[in-house]
């Protein structure tokens, strides 16, 4: 029998909303996870917002992410959150290793690793993004890449945490340019990753969930989610109204 893998959707928010926008947008999403079956909700908004947006969620079963984090508990790191600190407002979980973290601020495969493994330790989920530029897509270095990317992440980490993380294939070239992966695509990399995780893991790597992202819209959730390694989306653009989100969030499960 197929392991049952229960569905993660998650927005991103990145730099947007302010605080009143914040908490009117994680109330409508709250309002709207009563008719939902077998799905977790996620969102994960600016720091500064959190612990507003966590006291109106957190009657719900709702997934409060942050959006990055330190890998050091405290100290001198102007500018810098930590996990605990992310805990303490109520926060589950933490996106890390985001394309634009990599890109913009230098995030690397062992400084994932190190944000990963604190995560974990302060029993909350990390939401570990990874995948291809398009120039590696066009050098059809995207295997390796994604690879390096997943073993990078998880080095030192072992079968039992299968569970407690989210991978997030997230082709650099679909972030926010309206280019969505084929359902055929997404499909060949996530079964990909699959597979390595189940060298790493074995029978465990069964249970890992994996989310597509990508210019993910209303549109196009449904065949992404047919697929039998989508596990779920992360969602940027389209997660930043109500009504779009809220339409991701039902996505026909008859696909
Ligand atoms: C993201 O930020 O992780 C993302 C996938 O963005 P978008 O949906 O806008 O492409």
């Amino acid at each position: 029998m197929p392991t049952k893998r229960t569905p993660i959707i998650v927005g991103n928010w990145k730099l947007n909303k302010t605080l009143d926008e914040a908490v009117e947008l994680a109330t409508a999403i709250r309002n709207a996870l009563g008719g939902l079956k077998d799905l977790q909700v996620g969102i994960a908004p600016t720091f500064p917002v959190l612990s507003a947006v966590a006291e109106r969620v957190s009657d719900s079963a709702m997934i409060l992410a942050g959006q990055n984090c330190c890998e050091e508990d405290w100290g001198a790191y102007t500018g810098e959150v930590s996990v605990p600190a992310l805990k303490d407002v109520g926060c589950n979980a933490v996106i890390v290793g985001h394309s634009e973290r990599r890109q913009l601020y230098g995030e690397t495969d062992h400084g994932v690793n190190a944000k990963v493994k604190k995560v974990l330790a302060n029993e909350m989920m990390p939401i570990i993004c990874i995948g291809e530029t398009l120039a590696e897509r066009e050098a059809e270095r995207t295997f390796e890449v994604v690879e390096r990317q997943l073993e990078g992440a998880l080095e030192g980490l072992g079968a039992d945490i299968a569970t407690q993380i989210v991978i997030a294939y997230e082709p650099v070239w679909a972030i926010g340019t309206g280019l969505t992966a084929t359902t055929a695509q997404a499909q060949e990399v996530h079964g990909f990753l699959r597979g390595k995780l189940e060298k790493l893991w074995g029978e465990a790597g069964q249970q890992v969930r994996i989310q597509y992202g990508g210019s993910v819209k209303p549109n196009n959730i449904s065949g992404l989610m047919a697929q039998p390694d989508v596990d779920g989306a992360l969602v940027g653009g389209a997660a930043l109204s109500a009504e779009s989100f809220i339409a991701i969030l039902n996505y026909d499960r008859d696909v």
